[in-house]
Order: C-alpha cells, then sequence, then structure tokens
C-alpha cells in the first residue's frame, strides 16, 4: 500500500520548503511505486547512496518529504547516522522545515520521527489485525489465497444503490476437493511420510495437472491444516523484514485465532487426528532430523527471530539443478561404519524435487568432490592470472 501521496507532490513539499534557503539541487532520485521497506529493489535509492559513496556527485544534504519516504526507522538512522559522519551529507526532512539532526534540537525531533513512524505503523497494523479478528469470528474469509480443496464465495451486498462486495466465504472447490481426500485418505491406509505421498500425489492420474508438481512440505501444510475438518487456525505467522529482507515467523499460541465449524469439512476429524498420530509418529522416530546446514535453537531460551544458516558447506545455495533450476541441497546419507572403524557419512547434494517426483534429474553429486574441483579451478585460475574477462 503506497503512501497516498504521490512523488510529484512529495516533491512539491520538498521544493516549498526550500524556498528562501540558499541550496541547489544537484540531483533527484525517485522510486516509484515501490514499498519504502526494503533497501534493496529501491534503484534510485541505491544509486543515491553509490552516488555519494562513491563521490559521484559532491552534496551537502538529503532532502525528503517525511522520514517514513526515506525507508523503515530501525535502518535508517544507521544510514543517516554514516551519511553524516563519514560522507558529510545530512539527511533532513519537510515535515520537520529541515532542522539539522546534528544540533540537540534536531537530535530531539529526530528521536520523534523515529517514534512517530514507528508506532504510526504499529497502529495501523494493530487496526487492520482487529478487523481480520472480527471478520473471522463471522466466519468470513480474512482475505488471501484460499487453501487446496477450497474456493471463495462472494456475498454481495447493496450499498448507494449499487451491488458491493460483502464479504467472502470458503466453500468446497469441486475441482480441487478431492485431491485433499484422496491424499488424507493415502496417508491414513500407509502412514507414509511426506516425500513419498507428494510423489504418490504427483503419479496420480486424477490429481489435476495444474497443481503438480507438489512438493513434500507443500504436503505437510495440507496435512497439517485443521482447516481440513473445519476449523480455521489463523494467525499463526506474520512477515517482517529483518536485515533488509523480508521473513516470516511463528506468532505466539495465543495471537492465535481458531474458529471451529468455519466451513465445510473435507475430511473427517478422526481421520485427521489419525494422520497427525502418524506424522508425531514419524518425528519421534527420526528425532533431530533436519536439513544440513540448519542451525539447531531448539536448546536455546531465546530464540532468534530469523533462522541463521551456518553455511558447513561453502556452495550451499550455488548448486543449481540443471533439469529444473532448483538450488540442490545438501543431504547427509545414514552414517556407517567405515573400515577404518571410525563413523562416517556422506554428503551429497541433490535436486529437492527428485524426491516427489517434480523433476527427473536423480543425479548425486558427492560434496566433498564438488568442492575440491571448484577450488581447485579457482586455484589454477588465480595462479594462471587468465580470467576469462
Ligand atoms: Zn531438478
Amino acid at each position: 500500500m503506497q503512501n497516498p501521496r504521490s512523488p510529484d507532490q512529495q516533491r512539491d513539499q520538498i521544493e516549498r520548503a526550500m524556498a528562501g534557503r540558499p541550496w541547489t539541487i544537484v540531483k533527484v532520485y525517485r522510486d516509484d511505486g515501490i514499498s519504502g521497506r526494503l533497501i534493496k529493489g529501491r534503484p534510485g535509492f541505491q544509486e543515491m547512496l553509490d552516488d555519494i559513496t562513491l563521490g559521484r556527485i559532491q552534496a551537502d544534504l538529503i532532502l525528503v518529504d517525511t522520514f517514513e519516504r526515506f525507508g523503515r526507522a530501525e535502518e535508517c538512522l544507521t544510514i543517516r547516522q554514516t551519511l553524516a559522519t563519514k560522507y558529510g551529507v545530512l539527511v533532513l526532512t519537510a515535515d520537520t522545515q529541515f532542522s539539522d539532526p546534528t544540533t540537540s534540537m534536531g537530535l530531539l525531533l529526530s528521536a520523534i520521527e523515529v517514534t512517530r513512524a514507528k508506532s504510526s505503523n504499529e497502529t495501523k497494523a494493530h487496526d487492520v489485525l482487529r478487523g481480520k479478528i472480527d471478520t473471522v469470528h463471522q466466519k468470513h474469509w480474512p482475505g488471501g489465497k484460499p487453501p487446496l480443496g477450497y474456493q471463495l464465495e462472494s456475498v454481495m451486498k447493496v450499498a448507494f444503490g449499487r451491488q458491493e462486495l460483502d464479504y467472502c466465504l470458503l466453500v468446497p472447490n469441486p475441482q480441487t476437493r478431492h485431491v485433499i481426500q484422496l491424499l488424507f485418505d493415502q496417508a491414513e491406509a500407509t502412514a507414509w511420510g511426506t516425500p513419498k505421498l507428494a510423489k504418490w500425489l504427483n503419479e496420480h492420474p486424477d490429481v489435476p495437472a495444474e497443481l503438480k508438481p507438489i512438493g513434500d512440505s507443500g504436503v505437510a501444510h495440507l496435512l497439517d491444516n485443521p482447516i481440513y475438518y473445519g476449523e480455521l487456525k489463523w494467525n499463526s505467522c506474520c512477515t517482517d523484514v529483518i536485515d533488509d529482507r523480508r521473513v516470516r515467523r511463528s506468532n505466539l499460541e495465543h495471537e492465535i485465532v481458531r474458529v471451529p465449524e468455519f466451513c465445510e469439512p473435507l475430511v473427517t476429524r478422526d481421520q485427521w487426528e489419525t494422520v497427525q498420530a502418524f506424522r508425531q509418529a514419524r518425528r519421534e522416530r527420526h528425532p533431530g532430523r533436519k536439513k544440513c546446514g540448519k542451525i539447531n535453537h531448539d536448546k536455546k531460551l531465546i530464540k532468534p527471530s530469523i533462522q541463521g544458516l551456518a553455511l558447513t558447506f561453502p556452495l550451499s545455495g550455488l548448486v543449481i539443478c540443471g533439469s529444473c533450476g532448483r538450488r540442490m541441497v545438501a543431504r547427509s546419507c545414514p552414517p556407517f561404519i567405515a573400515q577404518s572403524g571410525e563413523e562416517r557419512r556422506y554428503v551429497r547434494y541433490e535436486c529437492p524435487a527428485n524426491r516427489t517426483g517434480g523433476c527427473s534429474n536423480s543425479t548425486r553429486v558427492h560434496e566433498a568432490w564438488l568442492r575440491e574441483q571448484v577450488i581447485s579451478s579457482i586455484r589454477d585460475l588465480l595462479l594462471k592470472g587468465d580470467f576469462p574477462n
């Protein structure tokens, strides 16, 4: 949701506030229609920082309409300080009549700006959330894509003499509801794990082609969703921006809203619970089974808000499947005892979609071998000095 003040209006505002000051505009940067929440993805903003830090332009001031337009409060403060101390560039805002943030009055004002920017965002978010909680308790769909197997039914009302959308109901989708029933029946009958179930669905002729390929995490998501016995579990996670990256994180249990009998069920509660019991049993049989490279925070009291990555393997995230273009993941095979008597396990890169039938590339690439190859190629290039451009 963009600020209703368009970039043109913002520029007018800045120029009005500039009137009578002995300043010259060196360059104008704008990012039309782009949210200020992230720094990356804002070419104008990035260009401005590059111009200043690389010395391409000589400027003393950056003028913005309001502090919110410059970026998110947390990052802004640091960027603003770095610009002032390292490059002698001050960020001034038109709505504070360009008061200098380095004076004591300016410091106070900028502290107020930060607090105001943060709290107005929080108030907005809170109001939206309260509205949505009301919506879900009335058994109206809160927005977003309906879960697989369901579709939305619009209920209209007449306002000011014309029809408008009142709310949406979640109703079974006649084209896809059977997929959910197939999945739960198979999971109940076989107690298979999610990769095997995903593969089975991908090979099943009654599953519409546009839903394929289904991945194992997608299957896990379907099996764990209580909506299929009719109960809405809503607001279990939220998005946030940390380190200039959009992240999803879980909400606390008391923030999660549950609405029983929200919609028509696709499976019985008994069946859903049987499948959950199978899933729980599998988890207990394979404790601590995690993808290679994830840091385990289970024993920490204070959990970080984003999952960090331990780069155990230097090529993590850089090995791409040649058939489907997905990033290959490092997986270790079960440990075995070598002839020397020590316990060993091999780590191999594999295409994550191969196990679920979403990609035909079944190549397993030995991590140690690939690392050696890459490092020796780099070493050769460095020593020979003939770089391909
Ligand atoms: Zn692949």
